[in-house]
């Protein structure tokens, strides 16, 4: 079972975040049928957006996002994660593959490619705005991502791994790790956390090796690790779509659509693109849309209003087409 654990050292100077991912991250690989070099760029994803979770978030309902950007073939990773151990996420092109590396490793950062953006967001539902902030990718490599954007939109040090493991094509291992300077941290800390975590190795080696908290007291040795965590925290892959929300995302297209829909295929499949599940709507569920009075862009038909309080477009936007939205009242 995927799960997370979390210490302190004594003297408060050192925050250790540690996951293990395996089951979680092979249901994503089996969910989205990816290949292992797309596979591992969505496992480091999915993992570091549950470690970063417990870095930059406060409130159990509060979600961060990140969204990797690359000029790569992967098209970019997205994943979405809270401190519920929820995680859920999807690449541009799951079958997206590269020959192993020189090293024998999988070539995440080919796959990602170095050019390109680390976005990471912040919502606090149901209240607030969500916060958005992005630095430049440092590698693609995704944990060296993580790590950059910490340190330079947040100011925050820390050593950052993540690791996806195949056999035989299949996710065998998969987890990773923030180790956290907090701001009293000592000099001489950071140094013994330097030689820790090189000594380290990869957090699949590590995972292979031992437990998950034997990486933890391993990456601090020497630095007297607490572990606050009095039960490991469960991890899953986890979708918030429903039956209802598929049928709802039928409403973006034209009376018309829906009607050819229910002629040429008698119904609708939908397919949710965060989590793979394919939804199969029937003509009775697509024909109710219609009784629901709505707002169209007289020029292009973009829906801008449904009955019901839905919003899609606000009075004065501009429309896809460029036309201004006027909205009844
Ligand atoms: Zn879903
Ligand atoms: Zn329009």
């Amino acid at each position: 079972m995927a799960h997370l654990l979390r210490g302190l050292t004594a003297d408060g100077g050192v925050r250790v975040i540690a996951a293990d991912t395996t089951d979680l991250v092979a249901d994503a690989v089996a969910r989205h049928d990816a290949r292992p070099t797309a596979g591992a760029a969505l496992g480091r994803t999915l993992t570091g957006a549950l470690l970063l979770s417990h870095v930059l978030l406060g409130h159990h309902r509060d979600r961060v996002t990140i969204r990797v950007q690359g000029d790569g073939p992967l098209g970019g990773v997205i994943a979405d994660a809270g401190l519920d151990g929820t995680v859920r996420g999807y690449v541009g092109n799951p079958n997206a593959d590269l020959p192993l590396r020189s090293d024998g490793k999988l070539d995440v950062g080919g796959v990602v490619g170095p050019g390109g953006s680390i976005e990471v967001t912040r919502s606090h539902a149901p209240y607030g705005e969500p916060f958005t902030s992005s630095v430049d990718l440092v590698s693609g490599e995704i944990a060296e991502d993580v790590a950059g954007f910490l340190a330079r939109s947040e100011q925050i040090a820390s050593a950052v791994m993540l690791g996806v493991y195949f056999e035989n094509d299949a996710v065998h291992t998969a987890g990773g790790i923030v180790v956290q300077a907090m701001p009293d941290v000592q000099p001489a800390a950071i140094d013994l956390l330097e030689a820790n975590v090189k000594a380290y190795g990869a957090v699949t080696d590590g995972l292979r090796r031992g437990s998950l908290l034997e990486s933890m007291h391993e990456v601090a040795w020497g630095m007297d690790l607490h572990i606050l965590t009095d039960e490991a925290i469960p991890l899953s892959f986890s979708c918030r779509c429903s039956d209802e929300k598929a049928l709802a995302a039928l409403a973006f297209f034209s009376p018309e659509e829906r009607a050819s829909m229910i002629v040429e295929d008698g119904g609708a499949e939908t397919v949710c693109h965060w989590c793979g599940t394919k939804r199969w709507i029937e003509p009775d569920a697509i024909r109710s849309l219609d009784r629901v009075p709505e707002v169209r862009c007289p020029d292009c038909g973009t829906l801008w209003y449904r009955d019901a309080g839905t919003v899609m477009t606000r009075e004065g936007e501009r429309c896809s087409c460029g036309r201004s939205v006027v909205l009844p009242n």
